[in-house]
């Protein structure tokens, strides 16, 4: 399994470089966790996530990503009004 260990250290799945806790970004999930020493790692891993052509990914990587858009112009509306 790529994650913690006993220590409450985690190795970077991209990179494999060892990180104490509270460093780097560490994403729990219920099958497992996913840990970056770095965003440069979990950037490359998102790119290879998404080259992974898996259609699951990429319809909810679409969707999140027109949800966060939505919201950016939601809120970009909301600060006009207070003008
Ligand atoms: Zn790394």
């Amino acid at each position: 399994m790529v994650g913690a260990n006993s220590g409450g250290r985690f190795r970077c799945c991209v990179c494999g470089r060892v990180f104490p806790k509270g460093q780097g970004i560490v994403v729990a999930l219920s099958g497992g966790v996913l840990a970056f020493h770095s965003s440069k790692c979990a950037a490359r891993f998102l790119r290879l996530l998404l080259d992974s052509g898996s259609k699951e990914v990429m319809s909810t990587a679409l969707r999140l990503a027109r949800e966060l858009e939505s919201k950016l112009v939601e809120a970009q509306e909301r600060r006009a009004k207070k003008i």
